[in-house]
Formats: C-alpha cells, structure tokens, sequence
C-alpha cells in the first residue's frame, strides 16, 4: 500500500473499534469533538509525507521501490539518527503543536527486538518472525502504533502475581495453537485514533513467579475483545482562541481493557518470558530517549518564544532582570538541544550493529529534562503575571457591550488587546489550564517515572572511566580482577 494520505488514515479509524467517552459508545471517532482535532492533526501528518517539499524528508525508499515513513526505517546509519530529528522537528513545525503520540518514539522498541533477534530466537523462532512480520508491516502499511506499557498495577507494593485481583497486569490467559488469549489493561495515549498497539511489559521486577505477566505483543485497536475506555476531554467549552493548544492537540488518553482478546502467533514477540521482559525493561529505550528529547525541544522552544512575546508586548523586555528569567528559559532549552546532538553525535553501535544514539548522554538528557520542565514551566508562569489566568474569553472580546473594555484596558501602546490575549492564553495553556497540568505529568512520567530513569541511567553510565579518574587522584591502584 505504501504511505496512506489523510483521508486514507481517517477512513481506516471506521473499524469497528469499541471506544466509550463519558460512558457513551464513540460511533466514529474522525467525528467526534473529543477526537477529532488529533485525528486531524494526524491526517496532515501523513499527507505531509505526500509532498515534494517533505517527502524525502519524512519518508525513505524501500527495497520494494515502495516508500515508506521513515519512523520505520532501522537505524543503520548516523544519518539515520538526523533524519528521525529533521522528520520530527518538520512534523512539529507543520502542525505547530506541542504533540506526543505521532508515532516517532513507539516504533522503536520494534527497532530494540529486531536487534535481539539471536537472542529471541534461542527462546523461540517464531518470536523472530514476529518481528520481521509487524516491521514489514508498520513500514508497507503506515501504520500509526501506540504503546501499551503501563498497567492499572493495583497495589504497588506487591508483583503482579501477588495482587488480590490477577488481573491487574495485563497477563496470559492461556496459549492455543492459533495464539494467545490475553486479559488484563494497559494506558495508551492516542489509541482511540490509532492503528495497532505494542503491548510489552512494564517497570519492575520480573521474577520467575511473573510469567504469566511476561508478555509482549502486537494488537489492532479493532481487535475483539478490546475496549477504549477514554478520559474525559481537557477542553470542556472554549474555543480555539481562548484554548490554543487543547483545542487542537488534546491526545486523549485510554484504559485498553483486553478480554480475553486473541493474539495470532505471528503477532506474539514474547510469551511467559520474564527474562525477556527484564531485557526490554532495560533496552526499551535506546532510541525512544532520543524521541522524548526531540519533542521536548519543540516544547521548550515554544517556553522561549512565549516568553519573549509576553515580554515585548507588555515592555518588561528591555529590563535586565526579564531578560534574565527569559535567559533560564533559553539555557533549558538549548541544554535539551545539545543533549539530542551530542547523542547523535557520540553514536554508538548495538550488538547486531545497528547505529543507536549514545546511551550515556541520551538517559542523562531525558532525566535531566524530565526533572526540570516544571521550573521553566514556572519561569514563564511568573513572566506572565496572574494575567495569564485572568483573561475574559474571546466571546467578551467580540461582543459591542463589552469588547471596548477589553480593548481599552489590555492594550499596551500600538500592541492591540487581540494579540495580547492570544499570546497570554498561550501562556496559559504552557502554565495553567487543565492541558498545562497534564503536559507537566507528561514530562515527568513519559516512558517511565524519574526513578527508573534514573536507573537506566545509572546502568548505561561508564562508572569506570569515572571511577579510574578519582583512584589516581587519591594514589590507589586498579581494582583486583
Ligand atoms: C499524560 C500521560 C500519558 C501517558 N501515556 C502512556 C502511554 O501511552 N503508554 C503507557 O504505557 N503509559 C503511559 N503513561 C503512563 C506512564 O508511563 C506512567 O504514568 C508512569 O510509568 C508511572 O506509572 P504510574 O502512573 O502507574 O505511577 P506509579 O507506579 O503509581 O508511581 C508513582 C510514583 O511512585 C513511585 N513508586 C511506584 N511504586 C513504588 C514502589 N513500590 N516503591 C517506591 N516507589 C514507588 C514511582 O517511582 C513514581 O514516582 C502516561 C502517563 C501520562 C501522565
């Protein structure tokens, strides 16, 4: 087939797929207000793969002549790390969004158990060909995958199999000969409006007792058995105007709940295997890192022009003490920039010889941006004044009874009150609305909580290099062995 058009896209989501917003069936979802400013932003996305100006940009040629998103090409070489950036950062600039799930960091970890492949295929051949399978797939059919990692978990103090309902970790019911059974619920942003979820285990600790829990899998979003049950909207009555970023970028979150839904074998790439799930707990992010640091700039990016707005239009700009605050923003935001460089940069190579970002460099920037998002978050907060949250809507600007008023008292010189507010309903929506709020939980949870960051991080760390440093300092020698 090929790269799918927008319209292409929004027809594959008439699928028949159980989807409930507010406890109500979600007939289509391409019509639906919750979900329709996603799907559209998505169907740009892949008409954008359609024209001159981004082709060679967001897609790569494959051996079939076929073109194909170029989130699905294997990272062999360290060109290959640019392009995801390049392809990455147009998609944001097109869209001009502060978005997430798009499919750039979900298809990595296909990219993570191909190169396993020698090691899967000591557990089971048919975990291989699953691999290849749903690669050839994702890249012949541009399918849009979800991740499905985070289970509901229920008591955090016990494993899964430990917990009073079995369920609580999505697990395997039982294996046939045409496949698994598998019950249980995963969170999964965007996969109300998307094609297929990859569904592998979470953070913890994969003990033997964990088996039935220690699975990964390929699932359509339309497969029986299958529920979306979606969070309810952030944007609840305002318009574009006063909401600039929620009401068009809202990626509605879902509790995927699987009853007893059937996964074929060619669709398994693990099955009761908790050494692989430890595996992929530790490697499942050697290029999603690099993904998360990418839109973090187009985040931190858009901290930056916000701030400057806000500041010339009210005339703070020209004080020292305004360009310092903006200065903090500006360090954040090239310290992620130099973190996604340097990664590419001091690439390294995998066992099966595929080019990954540096481990090191890519964990330290994730951690580090996931950690400090919130302060710069603050940072504008304060620039923009209480301001940002004070602000009447644009129905009050429109009306002739009270719209002078606004134009009286919000303009600043030749700045009309027009801009003035659109610029501080963005700063609203980076600091304070309900997609704010949701964004900064995002940031600091995306991929994992900080802690577990922390611990890839740790693990990936050359300790030794640093450690062979501090002996010659103190005069002692090299460790036995
Ligand atoms: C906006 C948003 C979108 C998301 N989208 C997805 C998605 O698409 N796919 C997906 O799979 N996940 C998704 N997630 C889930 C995300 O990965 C999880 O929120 C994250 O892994 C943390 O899990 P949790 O929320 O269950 O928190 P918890 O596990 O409850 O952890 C909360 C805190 O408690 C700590 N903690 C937990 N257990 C223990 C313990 N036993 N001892 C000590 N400390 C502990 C954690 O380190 C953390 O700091 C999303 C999250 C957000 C906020």
């Amino acid at each position: 087939m090929g790269i799918r058009s927008g319209d292409e896209y929004r027809d594959s989501l008439r699928d028949g797929r159980r989807v409930w917003m507010h406890g109500e069936r979600v007939e289509d979802v391409t019509k639906h207000p919750a979900f329709q400013p996603m799907v559209d932003a998505i169907a740009r996305m892949y008409d954008m793969q359609h024209e001159a100006r981004y082709q060679e940009v967001m897609t790569f040629q494959l051996p079939s002549g076929e073109r194909a998103s170029r989130f699905y090409k294997l990272p062999e070489t360290p060109e290959d790390l640019a392009g995801i950036r390049a392809m990455t950062l147009a998609l944001l600039d097109e869209v001009g969004g502060v978005v997430d799930r798009f499919g750039s960091e979900t298809a990595t970890p296909l990219f993570v158990m191909y190169d396993r492949r020698p090691l899967l295929a000591k557990y089971d051949p048919r975990y291989v060909r699953s691999v290849e399978h749903w690669l050839q797939r994702c890249q012949a059919e541009d399918l849009f995958m979800t991740s499905g990692n985070t289970d509901p978990k229920g008591d955090r103090s016990k494993q899964p199999f430990e917990q009073d309902d079995p369920d609580l970790y999505l697990r395997v019911v039982s294996e046939r000969d045409d496949g698994i059974l598998i019950r249980g619920a995963k969170y999964e942003t965007g996969a109300a409006y998307a094609h297929v979820a990859f569904v592998k285990p979470t953070v913890g600790q994969w003990r033997p007792e964990n088996r039935d829990y220690a699975v990964a899998c390929i699932v359509p979003l339309n497969s029986p058995g299958l529920k979306h049950i979606c969070r309810a909207p952030l944007l609840q009555t305002a318009q574009a105007f006063d909401r600039p970023l929620s009401s068009r970028f809202d990626e509605i979150d879902t509790l995927m709940v699987f009853e007893d839904v059937l996964v074929p074998w060619d669709s398994v790439i693990f099955c009761r295997q908790p050494e692989l799930a430890s595996l992929i707990r530790h490697e499942l992010h050697r290029w999603g890192a690099h993904a998360y640091l990418l839109r973090s700039l187009a985040k931190a990016d858009l901290l930056v022009g916000t701030a400057c707005l806000l500041a010339e239009q009210n005339r703070s700009i020209a004080s020292p003490a305004v360009k310092e605050q903006i200065a903090h923003l500006m360090v954040y935001r090239e310290a992620v920039h130099a973190f996604i460089l340097a990664s590419e940069a001091a690439y390294e190579r995998t066992e099966s010889g595929l080019v990954m970002p540096n481990q090191s460099i890519a964990y330290a920037g994730r951690l580090y941006t996931a950690l400090h998002y919130h302060e710069m978050v603050h940072v504008l907060r304060n620039l923009a004044g209480g301001s940002a949250v004070l602000i009447p809507d644009e129905r009050t600007l429109r009306s002739p009874e009270t719209g002078p008023c606004l134009e009286k008292y919000y303009r600043v010189g030749a700045t009309p009150a027009e801009d003035r507010l659109r610029v501080l309903n963005l700063a609203a929506e980076l600091t304070s609305t309900s997609f704010a709020g949701h964004k900064q939980a995002y940031q600091l949870f995306a991929e994992s909580p900080p802690a577990n960051q922390a611990m890839i991080l740790y693990g990936a760390y050359d300790r030794e290099a640093s450690m062979r440093r501090a002996r010659r300092i103190v005069g002692l020698g090299e460790p036995a062995g």
